[in-house]
């Protein structure tokens, strides 16, 4: 369904012609499917920096984008919480943000399930580009052959893996390890197709209307022409999902970030703990609010909380409302992202 192909950063030639044919696909699934926009949904695994606490796992987040299912690091004990929180096992392909134990971790164990589950297709597992190796360890950890094939790739910071409709880009980050944030980047939709108004011109249903809604113009059977320009409206900008994982405030995510629906930024200290967070090259929540006032994103969700905020996400919160709204994670929250003026409430759950 979903066949990645590695490309280099945003608007390529390789790009633009998988674009067009993901377009295509996308205006018949659109027709088809009226009223029901596409899922984008995310479910946050573990928000805890480092070690789990009682309330709180390490780092992991599911990512639901239609029937394609992406985890967004693997911390350990990532399986119970895929378990706890309904999110299923049928993974495709995972993101591994950096190379420290608290995102990583969780691989073996998780892999080990599946192929005791006998899955057989293939899962592929990204990490920044020249963790290929330490990755391949920690999935071979336990020694027993794992009964499905494994893909280990490496994705330098800057170049995107395509699929139908979107793409997953990395960008490189500023942390104390090699690290990459991601960014899921939906295309541009084609504009609204308006059913009636194609009823009343007299437009059979059918591959008419995937013409019309690609823009263009159809002869009815008397010799009527009917305008695209007249059922379907101005294109509409997809969504974007940008994940910052362990990092520093800095450019790279402002730019990857910039106007995006929904920034999930780390928090892992508060002001009072700066000099500690610049050591260790992570955010306060100041700093993550401050990313996002700068990026101008509409909604920003807080995560990867030091061990002494695991019961007190309001401090962490109280910091960041002073500079830009936001949402403290929690283990199990799910947020489903809604298209640019389809839900202003923002339809959390
Ligand atoms: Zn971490
Ligand atoms: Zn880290």
């Amino acid at each position: 369904m979903h066949s990645p192909c590695l490309t280099k950063g945003h608007g390529t030639g390789s790009v633009d012609v998988l674009q067009a044919q993901c377009s295509l696909r996308d205006s018949q699934a659109d027709i088809t499917a009226a009223g029901t926009p596409t899922l984008l949904r995310i479910t946050f695994l573990g928000t805890s920096s480092s070690r789990p606490t009682v309330r709180r796992n390490v780092s992991a987040l599911a990512v639901q984008r239609e029937g394609t299912l992406f985890l967004f690091d693997c911390g350990e004990g990532t399986q119970r919480q895929m378990m706890r929180f309904g999110v299923g096992f049928g993974v495709s392909e995972i993101f591994i943000t950096h190379l420290h134990a608290d995102h990583y971790l969780g691989l073996p164990g998780l892999l080990r399930t599946m192929s005791l589950q006998g899955r057989e297709e293939e899962l592929v597992v990204w990490g920044g580009a020249g963790s290929e190796a330490a990755l391949r360890d920690a999935i071979d950890i336990g020694g027993d052959r794992l009964q499905f094939p494994v893909v280990v790739r490496g994705l330098p910071s800057a170049e995107a893996v395509r699929y139908a409709g979107y793409a997953i880009h990395a960008f490189p980050v500023e942390h104390t390890a090699a690290s990459i944030g991601l960014a899921l980047v939906e295309d541009v939709r084609l504009g609204r197709f308006d059913v009636e108004a194609a009823r009343r011109l007299g437009v059979p249903e059918g591959p008419m209307f995937g013409r019309l809604h690609r823009g263009e113009d159809v002869r009815l059977d008397d010799g009527t022409v009917v305008g695209a320009a007249n059922v379907v409206g101005s294109a509409r900008p997809g969504r974007t999902l940008v994940y910052s994982g362990d990092t520093r405030p800095c450019g790279t995510t402002i730019a990857a970030a910039r106007g995006c629906d929904l920034l999930i930024h780390e928090a892992t200290f508060t002001e009072e703990e700066a000099v500690r967070s610049r050591d260790t090259r992570h955010s306060t929540a100041k700093e993550a609010a401050e990313v996002a006032r700068e990026a101008g994103v509409r909604k920003l969700l807080l995560t990867h909380f030091s061990a002494r905020y695991s019961e007190q996400p309001h401090r962490i919160l109280r910091e960041a409302e002073t500079v830009f709204p936001a949402v403290a994670a929690e283990d199990g929250m799910t947020i489903e992202v809604p298209f640019l003026g389809d839900d202003p409430s923002g339809g959390d759950s």
